[in-house]
Formats: C-alpha cells, structure tokens, sequence
C-alpha cells in the first residue's frame, strides 16, 4: 500500500503528518514528504487516520 498526495490540494495543514509520523512529515514552508514508499503493515492503521483527517482530502491509499 502506498500513500498518494494530491499536491494541487495539500494545503500544508500538516493533521496527516501528526497522525503518522513515521509516514508524513511537513517542513516549515508547508511541503509535504511521504517519508515511507511502502506503508509497513503496522503503520496501515496510521495510513488510514492520516487520509481520513486531511481537511481537503488531498491524501489517498493505492494498493
Ligand atoms: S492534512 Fe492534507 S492538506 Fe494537510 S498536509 Fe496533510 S495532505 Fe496536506
């Protein structure tokens, strides 16, 4: 499972990075990372959290 940020619409709130942290990290001008390629299998619940708590739904998993 990967994470897909759609960059068009982060808006740099940084709510994904604080629900998973070892997945997102947000620097101090807004930019998004996807710090993980692939999400372990025991970061999927985080995954989720983080795609559900973005405003803007700017996040989404693909297989
Ligand atoms: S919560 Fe959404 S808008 Fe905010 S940094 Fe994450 S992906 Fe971007």
């Amino acid at each position: 499972m990967r994470i897909i940020v759609d960059e068009a619409r982060c808006e740099g709130y940084g709510f994904c990075a604080e629900a998973a942290p070892h997945l997102l990290e947000l620097d101090d001008e807004g930019e998004l990372t996807v710090l993980a390629e692939q999400v372990p299998e025991d970061e999927r619940a985080n995954a989720e959290a983080a795609v559900r708590v973005c405003p803007v739904a700017a996040l989404k998993l693909a297989p």
